[in-house]
């Protein structure tokens, strides 16, 4: 029989403490150690559920020295719950190393899902979310922000990022400047806390309401943005031209001239062609 224990990854509350799934509640409870972002924010989580655990504080800075240790325990049949301050362990939070390495060690991990930022403003966005591509934070220095969207200029999915308070402004404004003043973006701020609120606009009005009342520049933000709806209609395009050019080029000259007149990749035409060719 196998003897290790096993690692939970185990989702809290964003806001909301009666997030707390019940199956949670008693993974936490049960675990031998509870592995936690910030151990004060932790204990006020499981203060109020009434849960006595023993905590250790885990993150960012100490989870490479912390390795070894955690997987020894594992290693000895203690079972460890893995937590963050808010939502779901290792999305933009602590613990991916860990996760990692429980792995290579052929050791147990197992989630219990709950509560996650980007999740639920997606859910209430009204910006398509059958595909999505979640960015995290964005840098915090301006230029690297700027280019991390220029490089996410002609994504189709919709994006979806968070941002903190000191940086909301700024980070709409390069967003409009980046991805145009017209792409729509929903605001998700403090969900599901006292003052959640949710805007939905344009770039420009989003900045707008921003501006406008500095209250919508305090708190917790997610911000999901359309993706860009041009790219689909120029791939169309392309495929378009490509078969025109096809019946009468070969497969390598048809994708060099579509791709020169649009902006697509000539590998990925090229491909699609020999692909239709053989169908
Ligand atoms: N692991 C968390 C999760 O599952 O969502 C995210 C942790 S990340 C360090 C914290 C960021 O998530 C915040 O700066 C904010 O962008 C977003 N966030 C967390 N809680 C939120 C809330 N209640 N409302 C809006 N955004 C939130």
């Amino acid at each position: 029989m196998d003897s290790s224990g096993i690692l939970y990854v185990v989702a809290t509350p964003i806001g909301n403490l009666s997030d707390l799934s019940e199956r949670a509640r008693s993974v936490i409870s049960e675990a031998d150690l509870v592995l936690c972002e910030d151990t004060r924010r932790t204990a006020r989580l499981l203060q109020a559920y009434g849960i006595s655990a023993r905590a250790r504080s885990f993150h960012d800075h100490n989870e490479n020295k912390l390795l070894g240790w955690v997987v020894q325990r594992l290693w000895d049949g203690q079972d460890i719950a893995l937590v963050s301050d808010a939502g779901t362990p290792l999305i933009s939070d602590p613990g991916f190393s860990l996760v990692r390495e429980v792995h290579r060690q052929g050791l147990r991990v197992s989630p219990v899902p709950g509560p996650n930022a980007a999740i639920a403003a997606l859910s209430v966005s009204g910006v398509p979310c059958h595909r999505f591509c979640f960015e995290g934070f964005l840098p915090s220095q301006a230029k690297r922000r700027q280019n991390a969207l220029r490089a996410l200029r002609n994504e189709s999915r919709t994006l979806v990022f968070y941002e903190s308070s000191h940086r909301i402004e700024e980070c709409l404004k390069d967003m409009a400047n980046v991805l145009g003043w017209d792409r729509p973006v929903m605001i998700g701020r403090e969900i599901t806390k006292i003052h959640e609120t949710f805007f939905l606009g344009s770039l420009d009005e989003a900045l707008h309401f921003t501006h406008s009342d500095e209250n919508q520049r305090k708190g917790e933000f997610v911000l999901v943005v359309g993706g860009n709806p041009d790219v689909d209609l120029e791939w169309q395009r392309a495929c378009e031209l490509l078969e025109r050019l096809g019946s009468s080029l070969p497969a390598s000259e048809a994708s060099r001239i579509v791709s020169e007149t649009f902006s697509v990749n000539r590998k990925r035409l090229y491909r699609r062609m020999i692909e239709q060719k053989k169908n």
